[in-house]
C-alpha cells in the first residue's frame, strides 16, 4: 500500500508514510472486509459512512506539515483510522464525531493500539472545539458546503485547514493557510477533486 499507493502518487513526508506503514487499517474495518483493508478505495464502516482511500488520508495528512509538536483538531473520526494516523503525527488529538455508536467504536480501536494522546467527543464539529483553540492544523474528513469560518477562527496563525469543500456528489480537497487575526486572510491550495460523506451540521449540510 505505501509503495504502490501512497509513494509513487508523491506523497513524500517521511512521518505520514512511516505512521501509515505503522497503523494497522484492517483493525479500523469489520471483518469481512479486513482482506481489502490495504486496496486503494474506501471501504463502509457503520452507518452508511466510509473510512477514506490511503491516498487521500495520506495527501490530507501530508498537507496538515505535522512535526509532532502539535496541537490539532479531527472533525469526523468514523473508525478512527485517520485519528490514528494523526496520534502517530502531532502531540495531542482532539477529534469530534456526530454518531455516538462510531465515536464508541473509535475510542475502542485506539485505546487497544494504547493511542492515548487522542480525545474523542459526540457532537457537531462544525463548530470546532473552542475550548482547546487555537490549533496549529484542522482536518474536516467529510464534504462541506462551505469553508466553516468557525474552524478558521481556531487555527493558530499560519495554521492549516485542510478541508473537502463543495456539492453533495463532488468536492474540492482544499488547504486553506490562515494568515493573520484577520479570519478571512487566508491562502488557499488546491489538492484536487474527490468525493467525501456528507459534513452535516449547524455550519454544513442539513440533515434531509
Ligand atoms: N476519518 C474517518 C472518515 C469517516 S467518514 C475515517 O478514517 O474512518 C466522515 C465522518 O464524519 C462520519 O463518521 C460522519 O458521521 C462524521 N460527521 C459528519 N458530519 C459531522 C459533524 N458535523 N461533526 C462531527 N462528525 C461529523
Amino acid at each position: 500500500m505505501v509503495d504502490a499507493q501512497l509513494r509513487a502518487r508523491g506523497i513524500e513526508d517521511r512521518r505520514v508514510l512511516t505512521a501509515m506503514e505503522k497503523v494497522p487499517r484492517h483493525l479500523f474495518v469489520d471483518e469481512v472486509l479486513a482482506e481489502q483493508a490495504y486496496n486503494d478505495n474506501p471501504l463502509p464502516i457503520d452507518r452508511q459512512q466510509t473510512i477514506s482511500q490511503p491516498y487521500i488520508v495520506a495527501l490530507m495528512s501530508e498537507a496538515m506539515e505535522l512535526t509532532g509538536k502539535e496541537k490539532v483538531l479531527e472533525i469526523g473520526s468514523g473508525s478512527g483510522y485517520q485519528t490514528a494516523i494523526l496520534a502517530e503525527l502531532a502531540e495531542r488529538v482532539f477529534s469530534i464525531e456526530r454518531i455516538a455508536a462510531l465515536a464508541t467504536r473509535a475510542r475502542k480501536n485506539l485505546d487497544s493500539l494504547c493511542y492515548y494522546n487522542v480525545a474523542i467527543r459526540v457532537g457537531d464539529g462544525t463548530y470546532g472545539w473552542r475550548e482547546e483553540s487555537p490549533f496549529a492544523a484542522i482536518m474536516v474528513t467529510a464534504g462541506s458546503p462551505q469553508i466553516p469560518k468557525l474552524l478558521i477562527e481556531q487555527l493558530e496563525i499560519g495554521g492549516r485547514l485542510v478541508i473537502p469543500v463543495g456539492d453533495r456528489s463532488s468536492q474540492a480537497l482544499l488547504k486553506l493557510t490562515r494568515l493573520s487575526e484577520n479570519p478571512n486572510d487566508l491562502k488557499q491550495e488546491g489538492l484536487g477533486g474527490c468525493r467525501f460523506v456528507d459534513l452535516i451540521g449547524e455550519h454544513g449540510w442539513d440533515n434531509s
